[in-house]
């Protein structure tokens, strides 16, 4: 069986202690890989290389830099059908998906960055005055940690290794144990357009194990995160204890807010999308669908009826565009989650349980039906907790402050969707949604410029733009006096500011 091994120091290294665990195919339930077992002293050997490296990284000039990034973005688009395929056996999202929207995004994520670091570098941060220049340098931070989950594989990797490397970092990555192919086929790559040794380092393993080592380890002064809240508490409390660098991107309990005056298809064109894409498995997903109570009924209908003709089957045929969740065991936590908004008071309009007729290659795979719920409030607990699969409950409102309230009634605040025609409305609820993003007709619609992220529960920072270059750097301040302005004591000039 094909065995995936860490990339550490340009090469493919199994574990110190030789250990490996499986990697399963969700949509069949059957082993497809084995996958090193990382622990903390594998996690050492690559932030050893990634020390080793990073000096000579941070000195190879940002053209160099972006050139190898590109490099590596042509070779996976070479392989952009290998690749696919790869990312959808180890996720069971449809092929179709992992074609058209993760693997290229994962290309255009190495190209943007590589790009932008070579913009960063035109953009001169100066500051004069009569007395002095101050001049701003964005210094590579030396190491940095990305870990990355398992719903968007590739993307959410490249997202995170692709601005660290581009202004001149080393960096140790983890993928989640779950979806570990593409990361090591973009090591591939990487080593074969010649990214010297020891600047991208990948230690593959579990969470808890080289996850935590790696959060955790002293010559590592930043970590980027993307997972669960949970997590993402704990990675947090790790790197306070030594004031690392820490960005975290974690879970959503998003809302979708309809009102009467939206266009009502396009709305429910939209919230399918939002609820379905990737088997619900995003962070942006909406899973609560908030409706202007005039248009409920014919808003609900029309979500239920998308769901239902949704094409649930084996990811590998083009004609799906529903696949299998990551593993058996999130199959049940969603279930539960659907069962227990059950005993709470929630009916089941679509949807709840594995689908029938599935065929037989996928017949054990982790299915659950796209599934619609209403008949529950806010204080219930399913309205209030990130379920993160194909699970969307209707609620009613009244008016647009009941919207806006229920909207922010979670501890989460990621993202939301709004779905009017009229633009006053949608500028005045965009700036009381406490979210990270707000999205006005439409979702999902990325541009890397602009900051991305998370208030309350669903991170700390932004990434994307300009932010996600400066988390990368320190920024260091260079005072220069100007000629003829140190008075005869020596003492340094002030400016107007202090
Ligand atoms: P987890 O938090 O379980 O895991 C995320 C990553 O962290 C994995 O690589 C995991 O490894 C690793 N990890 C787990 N425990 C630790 C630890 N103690 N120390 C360091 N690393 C650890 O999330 P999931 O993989 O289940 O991903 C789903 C979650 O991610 C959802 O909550 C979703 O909302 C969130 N997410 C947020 C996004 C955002 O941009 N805001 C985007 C995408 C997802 P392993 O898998 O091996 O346990």
């Amino acid at each position: 069986m094909h065995r995936i091994e860490h990339f550490i120091d340009g090469e493919a290294r199994v574990s110190v202690d030789n250990q490996w665990l499986d990697v399963v195919e969700p949509a069949t339930g059957g082993v497809v890989a084995h996958v090193a077992r990382g622990l903390l002293e594998d996690v050492d050997a690559a932030v050893s290389a990634s020390r080793a490296a990073a000096p000579r990284w941070a000195a190879t000039s940002v053209r160099e830099r972006a050139r190898l990034l590109h490099a590596i973005a042509d070779g996976i688009e070479v392989d952009l059908e290998a690749f696919a395929h790869a990312e959808s056996i180890d996720t069971g999202k449809p092929l179709s998906l992992a074609r058209t929207v993760d693997i290229p995004r994962a290309i255009a994520n190495l190209r943007w960055f590589a790009d932008a670091a070579i913009e960063a570098g035109h953009t001169a941060e100066r500051f004069d005055t009569s007395t002095a220049t101050n001049e701003v340098l964005r210094m590579p931070v030396g190491v940095v940690g990305a870990i990355s989950p398992w719903n968007l594989p590739l993307y959410l990797f490249t997202w995170k290794i692709a601005p660290p490397l581009a202004m001149g970092n080393a960096v140790v990555a983890k993928p989640s144990e779950l979806t570990p192919t593409t990361a090591s086929m973009l090591a591939g790559v990487a080593s074969a357009v010649g990214l010297p040794a020891g600047v991208l380092n990948i230690v593959h393993g579990l969470g808890i194990e080289a996850g935590a080592a790696l959060v955790e380890h002293p010559g590592v002064p930043a970590i980027t995160f993307t997972g669960g809240t949970t997590t993402g508490r704990g990675v947090n409390q790790a790197c306070a204890t030594s004031f690392k660098k820490v960005s975290l991107e974690l879970g959503g309990k998003n809302a979708m807010l309809v009102f009467a005056d939206a266009d009502i298809d396009a709305a429910i064109d939209t919230a399918t999308a939002a609820a379905f894409a990737n088997q619900g498995q995003i962070c942006l997903c909406t899973e609560r669908l908030l409706i202007e109570a005039s248009v409920y009924d014919r808003v609900l209908e029309g979500v239920i009826e998308r769901a239902r003709a949704l094409s649930i089957g084996d990811p590998l045929d083009a004609s799906t565009d529903f696949g299998s969740l990551i593993s058996e065991a999130h199959r049940d936590r969603v279930k539960a989650a659907v069962g227990n908004a059950r005993k709470d008071g929630a009916q089941v309009c679509t949807g709840g349980g594995r689908p029938s007729g599935l065929p037989d290659r996928v017949a054990a795979g982790a299915f659950f039906e796209p599934t619609v719920l209403q008949g529950i409030d806010m204080d219930v607990a399913f309205n209030r907790e990130e379920v993160f699969g194909p699970v969307v409950c209707a609620m009613p409102f009244v008016d647009e402050a009941e919207a806006v309230h229920k909207a922010n009634a979670t501890d989460y605040g990621l993202c939301a969707t709004v779905c009017t025609q009229d633009i006053d409305r949608a500028a005045r609820v965009a700036r009381q949604l406490d979210v990270g993003t707000v999205w006005t007709n439409c979702w999902l619609v990325r541009d890397f410029r602009v900051p991305f992220g998370g208030v309350k529960h669903s991170g700390l920072g932004r990434e994307g733009g300009d932010d996600a270059l400066h988390f990368c750097t320190e920024a260091r301040t260079v005072c220069t006096a100007s000629r003829g302005t140190v008075d005869a004591s020596g003492a340094v000039p002030t400016g107007t500011a202090t």
